[in-house]
This record gives C-alpha cells, sequence and structure tokens, in this order.
C-alpha cells in the first residue's frame, strides 16, 4: 500500500521552509542532499531544453549514509559521455587559452593603452572562461547527481501554474511525520483552487483569450471586406 502523502504548494521549491526532520524515516535531520529534477521546458512538444530545479532537502545521518551506498558508480565510458556532453567545457578551455596568450603579452613596466587594452582583454577572456566552467559544471552535475531510494522520498513535479499564476508545484512525500512538519511549516503556502487570486488570474485568462477572439474576429471582418470591395459590381 502507498501511504506517501501529496499536497500543492506556491513558490519554488527552494523557497520553501523545511522541518529539521529527515525525508525519508522522520527521525531528526544532521544534513541535507541536493535533490535535483530537470524537466523538458516544453513538456508536449519536442524537447528542446530542460528547466533544472534544485532544492537541498533535510536527511538525517543513517539515510545520508546509504543514499552515499546507494549511488551508482559511474564507468570510465560514463564519464567519458557526460565530458562530451558537457558543450560549455570547449568555450571554458578556449577562453582560458586566450586569456593566458593575451596575458603573456602584457608588459607591467610600461603602461600605454596598448598595454591597458591587453589587461582588459585578459581580464574579459579570463571572467569568459569562469563563465563557461561554471555552466559546464552543471551539465556535468546531471551525470554526478542521480537519485536513489532516499531521495526519492521527496519528490516535486515540474511547475503546474497557468497564466498569470505564480509558481507551483506538486510534492509527494513518502514519510508521514515529514509531511506533516512540512506542510505546517508551509501552511501560508498550499495551493488553493478557490482562493480569490486563483480565481482572479482564471477571469484575467478568460478575458485576455476573449480579446484575442475579438480582435481575430476584427482582422477577419475587415480582410473579407476589403476583398469584397475589390470585386467590381456585374
Ligand atoms: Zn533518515
Amino acid at each position: 500500500m502507498d501511504d506517501s502523502s501529496c499536497l500543492e504548494l506556491v513558490g519554488a521549491p527552494a523557497s520553501l521552509s523545511f522541518p529539521d526532520l529527515c525525508a525519508n524515516c522522520g527521525h531528526a535531520a544532521s544534513d541535507r542532499l541536493l535533490v535535483e529534477r530537470r524537466f523538458p521546458v516544453r513538456p508536449h512538444g519536442s524537447p528542446r531544453g530542460f528547466r533544472r530545479i534544485a532544492v537541498h532537502v533535510p536527511f538525517c545521518r543513517a539515510c545520508v549514509a546509504a543514499h552515499r551506498r546507494q549511488l551508482p558508480r559511474l564507468s570510465l565510458g560514463a564519464y567519458l559521455k557526460a565530458f562530451f556532453h558537457a558543450s560549455a567545457l570547449l568555450p571554458a578551455l578556449a577562453s582560458a587559452a586566450a586569456a593566458v596568450l593575451v596575458g603573456l603579452r602584457i608588459e607591467t613596466l610600461r603602461l600605454d593603452q596598448k598595454q591597458g587594452t591587453l589587461i582588459a582583454l585578459t581580464v574579459f577572456f579570463a571572467l569568459t572562461s569562469l563563465l563557461c566552467l561554471r555552466a559546464a559544471s552543471r551539465q556535468l552535475r546531471v551525470w554526478t547527481i542521480r537519485p536513489t531510494q532516499v531521495t526519492e522520498s521527496f519528490l516535486f513535479s515540474r511547475d503546474l501554474s497557468r497564466g498569470f499564476e505564480r509558481e507551483r508545484h506538486s510534492y509527494t512525500l513518502r514519510n508521514i511525520g515529514f509531511a506533516a512538519a512540512f506542510e505546517s511549516s508551509n501552511a501560508g503556502r498550499r495551493w488553493d483552487r478557490t482562493s480569490r487570486s486563483t480565481r482572479w488570474s482564471a477571469s484575467l485568462r478568460n478575458l485576455v483569450f476573449a480579446v484575442i477572439a475579438l480582435a481575430a474576429l476584427g482582422w477577419w471582418l475587415v480582410t473579407v471586406g476589403e476583398s469584397w470591395s475589390h470585386v467590381a459590381p456585374p
């Protein structure tokens, strides 16, 4: 029998309050683990990109140890595959090489306009390299941070909000004690389909839809009217 609890909360997962309890067993938490999920940007179309959502979830010492034991060991082939998937790695290395090459031409004892340009270029390439490295480390993390039975005790959905609504996610929580504490910590974030703001968002969506439909109708009538005015009388 599945005893997990489900709830829907408004706001990004990382912005929520977490009780000092282990999400897996409900005992006192000692550490936090990064729980990360990736969702297609367009869930119903061809997935061209992913939105990464990560949150630090509390766990107890025993569950953290169990999570580390359950982590799959990556083979050399998997590491190589990860390396080739980190598309930001190549520009990071190229920018670092450019920073070194330009930096070697700087003469510290002579400070004229040319030297100033070289210093500015070195800083630019170094910063570009750092930004690309940051992006590459995120791409590589997809391969190294894997869900385990422990971290799957805290599951969250993609953003379920519709037009003019605040971001919201549904949560599936394995441990009932943690779920109750988590729910009371975020009591003000519970999504209510009958609340005034939800109804206001729905009315605004309907209004925008009606305006678009009327504009389309008006455009069609004008186009048809113009085509009729060009028809020569018999
Ligand atoms: Zn635990």
